[in-house]
């Protein structure tokens, strides 16, 4: 039978696995804070429990702990790229981004992805396994136990939908926002996905505080089917309304993503277009020059483009960002160092 995650639980059913155990359930609160706050690497570690219940975690259940295989830091040293090693032998990807307002953390959902995006690297060996939460969370404090830094901000933008491994993204969220755990807010989270309708729906319905950033990347439905499968399950006039509803329901503005393909999604209609689509929606355009990826061959759009792309939907009255590059040097873009090693491992 395999063995209950220890990460995974929340301190309630934490409580219950003690009392199985005939243990006090007040060393519920104990475990949970060794493990979400003081990221402790193994029950070993947790001095002020008994050393026979220290013995029993250890060897009834399992505790999940990343293993750094690789880390690269960008040469102006604001970011750092790490490459994590699974108890099964997957590797995953992790960023962190140091900025003016606090550190980043950008992790990823799953082992690989079965969205299909064109663009994108992460896609390329399809999906492997859904994260557990456990092993979402781990991402975040394997990195604050590297730089011994705090995490300000946590994007689920790395590789994976976190919408497609839902259950696991909400349990996530709930465990990293626990006042005995990391205790962020829930404004500090955002969660992207390439538009999944019916868990957009529900995620609207659990009212939560966090972003949601919708990958949008293309203003009509045809050039958005081509350049994303997942866009033939639903228009983008159906994503839009969903995240009206995701407004109404939580107040919180939805982001726009929007990567910035050469000659494919760059020229002034399509902005012209996009700002027409977006005109008095209280939203967020991140515009995002392409991150060139080898097996596909899409060029970045040349700055000049970029900025009257930006100019016509400031025109168009709407917020609009372009976003820092950072890391373009390691191989920052979603799944680009986790395909370089598979390829070659040393
Ligand atoms: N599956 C989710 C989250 C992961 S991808 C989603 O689709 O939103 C995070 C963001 O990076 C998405 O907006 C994705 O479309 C974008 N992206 C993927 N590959 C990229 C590339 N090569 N260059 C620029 N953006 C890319």
């Amino acid at each position: 039978m395999e063995k209950i995650e220890l990460k995974c639980l929340s301190e309630e059913q934490l409580s219950e696995l003690l009392c199985g155990l005939s243990e006090k359930p007040f060393r519920a609160k104990q475990i949970y804070q060794w493990m979400h706050q003081k990221l402790a690497v193994s029950p070993e570690e947790m001095t002020n429990l008994p050393k026979t219940l220290r013995q029993q975690l250890s060897e009834r259940f399992s505790y999940t702990v990343l293993e750094k295989v690789v880390m690269l830091v960008s040469k102006d040293g604001s970011t750092q790229k790490y490459l994590f090693r699974l108890e099964d032998g997957n590797v995953i990807e992790t960023v962190l981004m140091r900025y003016h307002h606090g550190n980043s953390v950008c992790i990823s959902s799953q082992v690989g992805c079965r969205m299909g995006c064109t663009f994108c690297a992460s896609t390329i060996g399809g999906k492997r396994r859904d994260l557990t939460s456990a092993e979402m969370l781990e991402q975040i404090y394997a990195v604050m136990r590297d730089t011994g830094e705090r995490v300000a901000n946590v994007v689920v933008m790395g590789t994976g939908e976190p919408l497609d491994n839902y259950e696991n993204l909400i349990r996530f969220i709930h465990m990293l926002t626990d006042e005995n755990g990391l205790h962020l807010s829930q404004r500090n989270i955002t969660v992207s996905t390439c538009g999944l309708p019916e868990p957009m729906r529900r995620l609207a319905d659990e009212k939560l505080a966090i972003t949601l950033a919708l990958s949008l990347h293309a203003p009509n439905d045809e050039l958005r089917r081509k350049l994303m499968p997942a866009a033939r399950a639903c228009t983008i006039a159906q994503l839009l309304e969903l995240c009206d509803l995701y407004f109404r329901k939580t107040g919180r503005r939805v982001s726009f993503e929007y990567s910035l393909i050469e000659g494919v999604n760059d020229r002034p209609e399509h902005a012209k277009q996009l700002a027409e689509l977006l005109r008095g929606r209280n939203c967020h355009v991140n515009l995002i020059p392409v991150n060139p990826v080898k097996e596909r061959d899409y060029r970045r759009s040349n700055f000049t483009n970029v900025l009257s792309f930006r100019k016509i939907l400031e025109n168009g009255k709407i917020n609009v960002t372009i976003r820092r590059e950072m890391g373009s040097d390691i191989d920052a873009a979603c799944g680009q160092l986790r395909r370089r090693y598979m390829e070659d491992p040393e």
